[in-house]
């Protein structure tokens, strides 16, 4: 199928049909909206982004929700969690569903939906499969994402295609095993040479290491500059000297392969450095806000998919009786589970909102949005266990790939200290500034 038209397919599959329903009429409210939408769309949206309308974000949520019932089943979640892999084949069946570039430029297949879209595809991807949700992310935000808002055309053109049709697989590699939440002091360094740089050192829990095709790299290319001499780098995994060591094997995620990578004098050309050189720590902090909010979706669908399974359960569930439910040690429960849920939901995509419809992005409530949900979703997840009882601990029922699953938002993207530390320091900065 030719590139044009498969774009045009993807779109008409993720795209909710309603976008192109709207009124014409300048005078319209929605024309309105979209007219103040636009003006204030933030350089962290395709150019000519209209936020979305409830309306379409709903038909997108029931376009995933098809996609995940047909292709991401229970067992295919538990299988993918068993097997301890990916199931790679998932990655075109995505870039099919248009799900790959929903922030991306359409001139390269992708949606430009922005960033509540993103995070409801998230969310519903997780509710399926934690380990696909994540794997996904660290695709379609991580990788497709920091390319979109920092790549030139021309590396657009060259890269983006691939990733949003699923043909190639993306990730994203700042952290070290000796530089995680101080990830300034990475080590990786990129020495200039002719026509391009030298990349030298390793990579540590990389999400997709192990399969991906291009690779957001950060290194220091002036170890002497501290913060102010790191560089971002395009990196495709076919380079000599690229290799990955191993993969690691996880307490939960463990569909999601991740990788320790080795860079032994990798070449990259310069035209794949990356926004600007010594700039790599503006795009990797810049990235670090939307990458937050849009994980922050993931113990979302986590805590969703424990009600889906604790809920029936405890209607079905006989004691005494009658039916666990009815008992209200056990409403307790359920309903400090729906709350967390709800109060999660609501931080992250009235953020996400805001980021979409007024261009703006609040650090300390991106990093809040993430810290909030994931500490709620390993409450979420243990209280499915205890609800299930012996049932909850055995892995015929997917509770404990939950609790295994949630726990990692508390440690990727960020630990729970330091989002904390995040949000303090964004206060510092503005009462500093007042
Ligand atoms: C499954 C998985 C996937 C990942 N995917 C990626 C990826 O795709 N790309 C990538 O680049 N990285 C990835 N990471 C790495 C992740 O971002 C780091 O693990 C994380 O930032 C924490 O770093 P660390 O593991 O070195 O912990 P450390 O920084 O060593 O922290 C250890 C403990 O000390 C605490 N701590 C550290 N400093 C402070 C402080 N100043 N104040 C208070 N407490 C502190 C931490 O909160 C934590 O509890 C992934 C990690 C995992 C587990």
């Amino acid at each position: 199928m030719a590139a044009a038209s498969l774009r045009t397919l993807s779109r008409a599959v993720a795209r909710p049909a309603i976008r192109q329903l709207r009124p014409s009429s300048s005078s319209s409210p929605v024309m309105l909206l979209s007219t103040v939408q636009k003006r204030c769309h933030s350089s962290k949206h395709p150019k000519g982004f209209e936020a979305p309308s409830t309306e379409e974000l709903e038909e997108l949520r029931e376009r995933v929700q098809e996609f995940t019932r047909r292709e991401i089943t229970e067992e295919v979640a538990a299988h993918t969690d068993r097997s301890n892999a990916f199931p790679n084949d998932m990655w075109e069946k995505l870039g099919e569903a248009g799900f790959l570039g929903i922030t991306a430029d359409e001139d390269v297949g992708g949606l430009g939906m922005g960033y509540q879209a993103h995070a409801v595809v998230m969310e519903e991807m997780s509710r399926a499969s934690g380990s696909i949700g994540l794997s996904y992310a660290a695709h379609s935000q991580l990788c497709v994402n920091q390319v979109q808002l920092n790549a030139s055309p021309g590396q657009k053109a060259k890269y983006l295609p691939g990733l949003v049709s699923g043909k190639t697989v993306g990730a994203l590699a700042m952290s070290e095993s000796g530089a995680g939440s101080d990830v300034v002091s990475m080590r990786t360094s990129a020495k200039k040479v002719d026509g391009g740089y030298l990349i030298n050192g390793s990579k540590m829990w990389i999400t997709n290491g192990p399969d991906a095709h291009l690779i957001v790299v950060y290194a220091k290319t002036e170890p002497g500059k501290g913060s102010k001499g790191i560089t971002a780098f395009l990196v495709d995994t076919r380079s000599e000297g690229f290799s990955c060591a191993r993969k690691l094997d996880k307490m939960g995620m463990r569909g999601s392969n991740t990788g320790e990578l080795m860079f032994d004098n990798v070449f990259v050309p310069e035209e794949d450095v990356l926004g600007s050189v010594n700039g790599g720590v503006r795009v990797l902090m810049e990235g670090l806000d939307l990458e937050r909010l849009v994980l922050s979706a993931g113990p979302l669908g986590i805590m969703q998919a424990a009600l889906d399974v604790a809920l029936p359960f405890a209607h079905r569930r006989q004691q005494f009786g009658s039916p666990i439910a009815h008992n209200q040690l056990v409403q307790g429960k359920l309903a400090d589970m729906y709350t967390k849920l709800q109060a999660s939901r609501a931080y992250t995509y009235g953020t996400a909102k805001q980021v979409d419809e007024q261009g703006i992005i609040r650090t300390q409530d991106c990093a809040g949005a993430i810290l909030y949900a994931a500490e709620r979703a390993t409450e979420c997840s243990l209280d499915c266990i205890q609800l299930l009882g012996g049932m909850g601990y055995v892995e015929e029922m997917p509770a404990s790939r939950l609790l295994r699953d949630a726990k990692l938002y508390e440690i990727g993207a960020g630990t729970s200290e330091i989002r904390r530390m995040v949000i303090g320091r964004a206060f510092n900065k503005e009462y500093a500034n007042a």
